[in-house]
């Protein structure tokens, strides 16, 4: 078997052989990146079907459906294929929907599109659709469910409590009526269908005998419940996990889940790997100075392999625009050298929002690049769709799909409205086909009233240039929302200003509507030939993702962007304390604690991608505004107030260093990296 290993390149250590060799009871691994924690998960499922384990009796279950493929991919090499195919693997949610289907559930299960819609409706109905947008209730909702907390037992302690408990109450309710589940139902239904039938759950245990789950750090109680329920009676549970990199607890991930599996099941073994194989010393150096700043981390530093690799590189662009091209012309160079390929290189980022200039620079240099945004792109998000759908419909009034998008923010059924709309045009044609619905039977005054602004808003953005003209629409139809100051939503409303000030800013360079729309069509169809499903084969291509997407993946060149305050941390942390969501209680104080600890795991994931080369850059402005570099790599480096910031020279380099302000500013300093002269920096990047 072990040669089998070897042959496959894996050389395991003792210690992910002995894990590697388990067969019976629970077996937890909590290491940090790169101990090769996935490797020995694989290396043991091998195992157990060398030792004549069924694979019909193995269930393997991770976070993304790229990661599960990718372990049956390997564990297919080291085994028969045959066998290995057997194997039941995915998602939580794939596993599970699976068996509910088998059992007979028909449910449909509701796209996040129609989500959004059944709560715009029930939000009107309530008269509630100036205070609430659907997007943050069912953020709400998820979280709710994901800790098995029933919306009926939810407390009503004060007014917002009510009446969000009464939402969610009416669409619970309409989704019974209607048959429909949404995506957390999965799960949810599940653990009632164990609860109530026993015979099933019986079946299910002696089915999955083997249960092994990766990235454990970021399960959430329900479906640390379901782990529970069929791993019993025997236990045969492998977990791996690194509590280093919980990123999910906006999904209610809880990373005490990890720490209490000894607590949970009895005699487990616990197999500690300390070893990092995957990045050069300076980044495990970087990626442990980083982590280390976090309270709750428990686990010590990792020990590096790697020893003579670069350091990591600093950028500081001035605006994201400057950073892309940075990275654009970097990337280039790597490429030109021969030494790397455009599949050796990843791009990580915190926002989609984030994305935008870097994804431009790539399409307009032609650099080919896969898109891992689950087809999701900037332009087209719930919150910017619908800006551009305007200056669509300003430009011309005939365009019935970006009219399609705009009847669901008048609440008119959106097939009844196009239908009525196109016979109507058939035999009166209008210049502005949406006139047609003031004649459309049922309409209520509220909505002529609204369709009328719409009208009215479109005249005025005709003739402006694309900035004035999306401020108007920003102006007409979410300020309002905007300003209003419950704290239920302004986790959301910090979202939706970060993407709309970001539109602004793509907008800025274009001097009509008709340049921006195009050139934002231009860029929507590019994403569309770059996202996993758009390329055919992935062939080689860079990759560009979220952080929280790239969890568990290593490339062998890493670019970090956005290393600023606000934006890795983002805002959204660092104001965490507004951001408390409405049903628990605890001290705000507290709230933003651990959500800067997250934000800080998600640096430390960032990091640790990198096999060869890191880059990380910190913008200096974000949208025009001063953006300080990272605290995140200021406690890493230590870096102190009293201390200034040193620039290259160079243009094309953009190194810096730290030199305490007491000493001899008139000495001449070099580059670390490109040996240019250095010049003191904007000392206020370190206010
Ligand atoms: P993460 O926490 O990021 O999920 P991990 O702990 O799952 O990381 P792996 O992805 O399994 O780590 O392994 C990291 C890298 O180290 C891989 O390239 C893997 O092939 C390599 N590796 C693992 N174990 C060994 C070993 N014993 N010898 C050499 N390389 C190894
Ligand atoms: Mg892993």
């Amino acid at each position: 078997f072990f040669n089998k290993l070897q042959q496959n390149g894996i050389y395991l250590n003792k210690n992910q052989a002995k894990a590697c060799q388990h067969i019976n009871g629970p077996l937890l691994t909590l290491a940090g990146a790169g101990t090769g924690k996935t490797t020995v998960l694989v290396a043991r499922t091998s195992y157990l079907l060398y030792k004549g384990i069924s694979p019909k009796n193995i269930l393997i279950m991770t976070f993304t459906k790229k990661a599960a493929n990718e372990m049956i991919e390997r564990i297919t090499k080291l085994t028969n294929p045959q066998l290995a195919r057997q194997i039941t693997s995915g998602t939580f949610h794939s596993v599970f929907l699976r068996l509910l289907r088998h059992q007979g559930f028909n449910q449909e299960i509701l796209s996040e599109k129609n989500k959004l819609i059944a709560l715009k409706i029930i939000l009107k109905q309530l008269n509630l659709q100036d205070s609430y947008k659907p997007e943050s209730l069912l953020a709400t909702l998820s979280l709710l469910k994901n800790r098995m907390q029933a919306t009926e037992e939810l407390p009503e302690k004060d007014a917002t409590q009510k009446q969000v408990k009464k939402i969610l109450l009416k669409y619970e309710a309409w989704k019974k009526q209607t048959n429909k589940i949404d995506f957390d139902d999965i799960l949810l239904e599940t653990f009632f269908l164990f609860k109530n039938n026993k015979r099933l759950l019986t079946m299910m245990q002696q089915r999955f005998q083997y249960v092994l789950i990766d990235e454990f750090q970021d399960t959430n109680p329900l479906q640390y419940e379901l782990i529970k329920m069929i791993a019993k009676p025997e236990n045969n549970i492998m977990v791996v996990g690194d509590e280093k990199q919980c990123i999910y607890s906006f999904n209610s991930a809880d990373h005490a889940i990890i720490l209490g599996f000894e607590r949970d099941f009895a005699n487990v073994r616990v197999v500690t790997l300390d070893v990092n194989y995957r990045s050069p010393a300076s980044v495990i150096g970087l990626g442990n100075e980083i982590i280390k700043h976090n309270k709750s981390t428990k686990s010590g530093n990792l020990l590096a392999t790697k020893q003579n690799a670069d350091k990591p590189m600093y950028l500081r662009p001035s605006t994201t625009t400057d950073e892309a091209t940075a990275i654009v012309s970097e990337i280039k160079k790597h490429v030109a050298s021969g030494k790397w390929q455009y599949s050796d290189i990843a791009i990580l980022h915190r926002t989609l929002a984030n994305s935008r200039s870097i994804f431009e620079a790539l399409v307009q240099e032609g650099l080919p690049t896969i898109s891992y945004s689950n087809g999701e792109m900037f332009y087209e998000t719930a919150i910017i769709k619908p800006v551009i759908d305007y200056l669509r419909l300003a430009m011309n009034p005939e365009d019935m799909k970006a009219m399609s998008t705009i009847l669901p923010s008048l609440y008119v059924n959106k097939e009844t409205a196009m239908r009525f709309i196109e016979e109507q045009q058939l035999f009166y044609p209008k210049d502005r086909p949406l006139l047609h619905l003031l004649d459309m039977p049922n309409m209520k005054p509220f909505q002529k009233k609204k369709l009328k602004e719409v009208f009215a808003l479109l005249q005025k953005v005709i003739n402006k240039n694309p900035v004035s003209a999306i401020k108007e629409i920003r102006s007409s139809f979410y300020d309002k929302y905007l300003e209003t100051t419950d704290k239920s939503n302004s986790l959301h409303k910090e979202m939706m200003i970060e993407a709309l000030d970001e539109l602004l800013e793509s907008a800025k360079g274009h001097a009509t509507i008709f340049a921006f729309v195009s050139y934002v069509d231009s860029i929507i169809s590019e994403h569309q030939k770059m996202t996993e499903q758009g390329r055919e084969i992935a062939g080689d291509a860079i990759s560009l993702m979220t952080i929280h997407k790239s969890k568990g993946l290593e490339f062998p060149v890493v670019f970090l962007i956005g290393m600023s305050e606000d934006m890795l941390p983002h805002k959204t942390a660092i104001h965490a304390d507004k951001m408390e969501d409405i049903f628990q209680e605890g001290e705000p104080f507290k709230q933003k604690m651990l959500a800067l600890e997250e934000e800080r795991r998600l640096a430390y994931v960032g990091v640790t991608r990198c096999k060869e080369e890191l880059y990380i850059s910190s913008p200096t402005y974000y949208r025009g505004a001063k953006a300080d570099i990272s605290r995140f790599l200021l406690e890493a480096f230590k870096m102190e107030k009293k201390q200034s910031v040193w620039d290259c020279t160079n243009s094309t380099c953009n190194g810096w260093m730290k030199v305490d302000n007491t000493a001899d500013d008139k000495k001449e300093r070099r580059c670390p990296f490109c040996k240019s002269q250095m010049m003191i920096a904007d000392k206020a990047v370190l206010q």
